[in-house]
């Protein structure tokens, strides 16, 4: 079989032997300069396109230092300019609790729920809250512990009383701090810490009155020294989640779980507003901050007229992340109407956006970026390869040339070459086509094509002679 040039899954599978590689798996971050702002040449797995990225940089800034929410940024280039890559940079740059949602347009025309519904969630899902909670500790010798069943009557709730040297507290403890009490054995005597929200009982160590006989104690016993008596510390303890995590967990029956299902459903109108009011309040009382994060639309031509008055409405509500979309249309058709309009947006809405372009690449940043193609896929070319993979980069696009390190790099594994040459470009490049090359074979096969012209063609002549398909 090997002889004849076909390759079995198996030797196939060995070809491989690789890590799936995604699009824009190179990319670590903006490159740019922390002090200045401004892009380096080639950083980060990022090359040129150095206004974007220092829009793109100045942008993030802002959303780091929370100066700015409900913004929308449109970034306008033609195909494989790096807009997503782009996009991409910046989630990486993100702070680690700061939202970042990426949505293909395409993704809220779904049967499962409306659009603006599915809008609501990305945009939700772009906002964190981020809640602090403080905890108090309370330090102490234990005395004498009571446990009163009687007031619940059952047998995990009750009351305790901790006495302290000086001071007797009795605290209501519930049955998280009983079931904890238990578990640790406390007895008269210990010194122990009650984290009073979480209901953690830790046991810190014996009593060793007055001399506090440090010596008598073994090498792994812990022991805090407190002074005698009460001690209250408080810690804090920050956590974030997104708006749309916290509407999740409050509208189904099955709570938190339904976001691992993803079968969130939509969500009442009514538990958003409460839930808006609750995060609101707990703003006023200092527990909570809200974290505008990313909303990252690609394809955005691709969304309606209805979508885009969703959003311009969106973007004024108090609680809004900032919008960054991109667009490779020129004047097209908005979706939802029968008119024109730069890339697709209608122009009200354009009017309010912040415009980044990009541009098309030069042969050197087409090089450099097919170079750091070919190293993330851990392919060697040779330079006369790499030249000519630039060379067809610049004549069709940059992701085609990108495809073909990959492909050219299976036919040299076959040949059991290391390094990937000429050849195995040249070999690539006429197995699969490009968009020009697509469009002349199909102007030149059109008539066999199925679709308006080849169903003419195909159909019986009116002499009822039958087409050579042949
Ligand atoms: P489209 O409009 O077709 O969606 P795009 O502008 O979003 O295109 P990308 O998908 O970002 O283009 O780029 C195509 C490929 O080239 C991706 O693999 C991307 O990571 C890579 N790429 C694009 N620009 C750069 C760059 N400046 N530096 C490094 N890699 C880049």
């Amino acid at each position: 079989m090997a002889n004849l040039g076909i390759t079995t899954v198996g030797e196939a599978k060995e070809i491989r032997g690789m890590n799936l590689i995604a699009a824009h798996s190179h990319i670590r971050g903006l490159g740019i300069d922390t002090e200045t702002l401004e892009a380096r040449p080639a950083s980060q797995g990022l090359v040129g396109q150095q206004k974007a990225r220092k829009a793109a940089a100045v942008i993030l800034q802002m959303v780091k230092e929370g100066k700015i929410a409900g913004r929308a940024v449109l970034m306008a280039g033609p195909p494989s300019t790096g807009k997503t890559a782009i996009a991409m940079a910046m989630a990486q740059s993100l702070g680690p609790d700061v939202p970042f949602t990426m949505l293909a347009a395409s993704e809220i025309f779904s049967l499962e729920m409306s659009k603006t519904e599915a809008l609501t969630q990305a945009f939700r899902r772009s906002i964190g809250v981020r809640i602090k909670e403080e905890t108090e500790v309370i330090e102490g010798e234990v005395v004498e512990i009571q446990i009163d069943r009687s007031v619940t009557g059952g047998n995990k709730q009750g009351k305790l009383t901790l006495k302290t040297q000086d001071m007797e507290t009795m605290y209501d403890l519930g049955t998280k701090m009983i079931d904890s009490l238990s578990k640790e054995k406390v007895m008269a005597g210990d010194i122990i810490s009650i984290d009073k929200s979480s209901g953690k009982i830790t046991k810190l160590g014996r009593s060793f009155t007055k001399s506090r006989d440090y010596d008598a104690m073994g090498p792994d016993t812990k022991f805090i020294q407190c002074p005698e008596g009460e001690i209250q510390t408080r810690k804090e303890v920050v956590h974030t989640v997104s708006l749309h995590e916290i509407d999740v967990i409050n509208s189904r029956t099955q709570g938190f779980l339904a976001l691992f299902s993803g079968d969130t459903g939509e969500i009442r109108s009514e538990v958003r507003d409460q839930i808006n009011i609750k995060v609101g309040e707990w703003k006023e009382e200092g527990k909570a901050e809200i974290v505008p994060g990313v909303l990252f639309i690609d394809e955005v031509h691709m969304l309606d007229i209805e979508c885009f008055s969703y959003i311009n409405r969106a973007l004024e509500s108090e609680l809004a992340p900032i919008v960054i979309m991109a667009s490779n249309r020129g004047n097209s058709v908005i979706r939802g109407t029968n008119y024109k309009s730069p890339h697709g947006l209608p122009l009200d809405f354009l009017d309010r956006v912040l415009i980044m372009p990009t541009f098309p690449y030069g042969p050197e940043e087409i090089r450099e970026i097919l170079s750091i193609r070919a190293q993330e896929e851990e392919v060697t070319l040779s330079p006369d390869a790499l030249a000519l993979l630039t060379k067809i980069g610049q004549e069709t696009s940059l992701r085609y040339g990108s495809h073909l390190i990959t492909t050219a790099s299976l036919i040299a594994a076959k040949r059991k070459s290391p390094t990937v040459e000429v050849p195995d470009v040249q070999r690539s490049y006429q197995l699969f086509l490009d968009q020009n090359r697509s469009v002349k074979f199909l102007q030149e096969y059109e008539r066999r094509f199925i679709g308006e012209q080849g169903a003419v063609s195909f159909a019986p002549s009116a002499s009822g002679d039958r087409m050579d398909i042949s």
